[in-house]
């Protein structure tokens, strides 16, 4: 008798009761737009980072805004890693910038500085780590070359929220930082995403920017006040968060220190396994300070492990493609990237969630420690 195969996700959203009821609470007082909710998430990111905080509609949002903010424009380069979701890439293009590709740290997938520094030239404005898995990689190498170079660093914490340098929180320290609240990112509010930064005056660009760039008073904008004689200098976006969206992330931030916790019991235990098989490649990082967003391991058959894992009903990823080969991105940079090259024939997403079970870790595990010989 077959036996009935549950699929095991890559990743979702961990949605509780207390989500359902603010969003409940929200949709019953009718004002969907930005308010009182976005505020109020606003204020306890702001508690939570110690800095001041933007709100915005996603991940990819707060990047553009912050290259636009930073002032970049047509022809200036960012020194960015290929090994990252296309948005970081397309944020950059969005102003008129190019992502200049730089290869990867093998064992942490992290900006290979060296690398990045043999690519900058006068027409780098900025560089941009991406905490890949949330490990934020060797953070003081990257500013003080920023500081000599008199680059801006935007960092890429999309997969960072919550994880620590040093024993400094992300986002608490440093230049300019951007989250992502997408439905599978450490904490969602559906789609969103947050700046954050100690820069006053790019700050308040921030929130002109998200707006149309109006430039009214932007605290009477969470009352749903609308000012009637707007004025604009420039080019602006509607990137702004929603009341719904904040209610969904008020509620994830308050179970995320106890989420966490789980979630690094889980990657203990995917190390212990999988750690007994030399052909098994793990990444480096320290679980007391990173919050993994991800499960990678290297495989040398990646493709055929995918295929029987897909029929054991264990779905994998790969996180990414790299970049640099994407035909969009080819058309203004084409170097090769071998390190990159090479992790990206190699690399599989196991999965990793807050409804992962222990259970389905060792049982995960065990198929893959099989088919690994
Ligand atoms: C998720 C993600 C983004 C973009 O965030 P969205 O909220 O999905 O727009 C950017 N960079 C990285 C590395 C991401 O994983």
């Amino acid at each position: 008798m077959a036996e009935e195969l549950k699929t095991i996700r890559l990743a979702k959203s961990s949605i509780g009761s207390e989500e359902i009821e603010l969003v409940t609470k929200v949709l019953k007082e009718e004002y969907l737009g930005m308010g009182k909710y976005v505020q109020m998430f606003e204020k306890e990111l702001e508690n939570y980072f110690r800095r001041r905080v933007v709100a915005v509609n996603t991940g990819t949002a707060a990047l553009h805004l912050s290259y636009q903010a930073i002032g970049l424009r047509e022809g200036d380069e960012v020194l960015v890693q290929s090994l990252t979701y296309l948005a970081t890439f397309q944020a950059i293009h969005a102003t008129g910038a190019i992502a200049i590709p730089c290869e990867v740290n093998k064992n942490t997938f992290t900006i290979d500085l060296n690398d990045a520094k043999k690519k900058i030239t006068g027409r780098t404005k900025a560089i941009t780590p991406v905490h890949y898995s949330g490990n934020p990689g060797n953070l003081d190498d990257i500013y003080n070359f920023a500081n000599d170079h008199n680059l801006r660093v935007v960092e890429d914490a999309a997969h960072a929220f919550g994880s620590t340098y040093k024993e400094r929180l992300i986002g608490s320290f440093g230049d300019i930082c951007c989250f992502s609240f997408d439905g599978i990112k450490n904490i969602t509010s559906g789609e969103g995403g947050a700046i954050v930064s100690n820069d006053e005056l790019f700050m308040e660009r921030i929130k002109n920017l998200r707006l149309l760039a109006v430039n009214k008073d932007t605290v009477k904008r969470y009352n749903g006040a609308r000012s009637w004689d707007p004025e604009v200098e420039e080019q602006g976006w509607r990137y702004h968060m929603s009341n719904i969206m904040a209610a969904i992330g008020i509620e994830q931030l308050r179970k995320f220190p106890e989420r966490k916790e789980y979630k690094k019991k889980l990657v203990d235990l995917y190390y212990s396994r999988l750690r007994e098989n030399p052909k098994i490649v793990l990444l480096e990082a320290d679980y007391n300070e990173v919050v993994p967003h991800l499960f990678v391991i290297r495989v040398n058959e990646r493709d055929f492990v995918r295929e029987v894992l897909q029929n054991y009903g264990i779905q994998t990823g790969i996180h990414y493609k790299p970049n640099h080969l994407l035909e969009y991105f080819k058309r203004f940079n084409s170097q090769k990237l071998p390190v990159t090259e090479e992790i990206y024939s190699e690399i599989m997403s196991i999965p990793l969630h807050y409804d992962l079970s222990t259970e389905e870790v060792c049982f995960i595990c065990e198929k893959i420690l099989y088919l690994v010989k």
